[in-house]
């Protein structure tokens, strides 16, 4: 499909679209005379039925391409709306989920990414200095992710990152690599001495994983790492009770 998406692409198309209708009206006229003979007349009709069709495909095209660019540019600015957390950036939750349930078959590892004392930040320093902290993390995360790779904000001050096809070596590197570098863009926060850190509990996908589980796990060694002191990643099977909480996202 084409898209129309700047003043350059209407005009552009304009051109083709007007030009696709001068050369089918001047043809259609052209012919039919010419195979009689009649060059003469042939050529005059052609003259006058590309005129008619451009006057008449040049502005109908122009107008019905900008109507294309404004619905065109306003479905992207709603895909991005619903698409993104507005406030961090990531994924938004639900298209966090769907792009690690698409992409689940090629294995890979959840991480949930939870703030430590994040209610004491708020408290602290006000709602406004929390929010600043929330973009910290969003960018710290996609900074610390590859290509393959996905951040979404789940909720709260709680994200998750997909590692795409990921190795048990590449898992705990990244997970301490994603910790130190936040507990580094942590330390100072709107001008404030904060010391942000980050818990995470990470699961791999493994044969008969399905999302639910891996968030179960995910989330039970998230539970072990604040358990354990924060600042800190847990990768490692768990077995505990499914929690209706989390049963219901798979
Ligand atoms: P823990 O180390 O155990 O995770 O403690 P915590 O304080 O981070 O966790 P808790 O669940 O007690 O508090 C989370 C806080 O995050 C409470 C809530 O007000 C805050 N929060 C959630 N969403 C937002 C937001 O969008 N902006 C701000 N500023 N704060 C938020
Ligand atoms: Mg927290
Ligand atoms: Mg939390």
């Amino acid at each position: 499909m084409f898209a129309i998406r700047t003043k350059k692409d209407v005009l552009v198309y304009t051109v083709i679209f007007t030009l696709i209708a001068v050369l089918a009206a001047g043809f259609a006229v052209f012919l039919p005379f010419a195979a009689m003979g009649m060059y003469q007349q042939a050529v005059a009709s052609m003259l006058l039925a590309t005129v008619i069709a451009g006057f008449i495909a040049a502005p109908i095209s122009f107008i019905a391409l900008l109507i294309v660019r404004k619905v065109d540019n306003a479905v992207r600015k709603l895909e991005d709306f619903v698409k993104f957390d507005q406030l961090t950036g990531v994924l938004a939750r639900s298209y966090f989920l769907e792009h690690v349930r698409q992409r689940f078959a090629d294995g890979g590892a959840l991480f949930l990414v939870d703030a430590d004392h994040f209610k004491k930040i708020n408290d602290t320093y006000g709602h406004d200095i929390g929010d600043m902290a929330l973009r910290v993390i969003g960018e710290t995360l996609n900074f610390n992710t590859g290509k393959s790779d996905a951040v979404g904000r789940i909720g709260g001050e709680e994200f998750a990152v997909f590692l795409r096809g990921a190795s048990d070596d590449e898992i705990v590197a990244r997970a301490e690599q994603i910790r130190l570098a936040m507990a580094e863009k942590g330390k100072v926060i709107g001008g404030h001495e904060i010391n942000l850190t980050v818990s995470i509990g990470i699961a791999k996908i493994k044969k008969g994983s399905t999302l639910t589980v891996i968030f179960k796990e995910a989330d039970e060694n998230l539970y072990t790492a604040k358990n354990s002191g924060r600042n800190q990643f847990v990768y490692g099977s768990s077995d505990l009770e499914l929690t209706p909480a989390i049963a219901q996202l798979g």
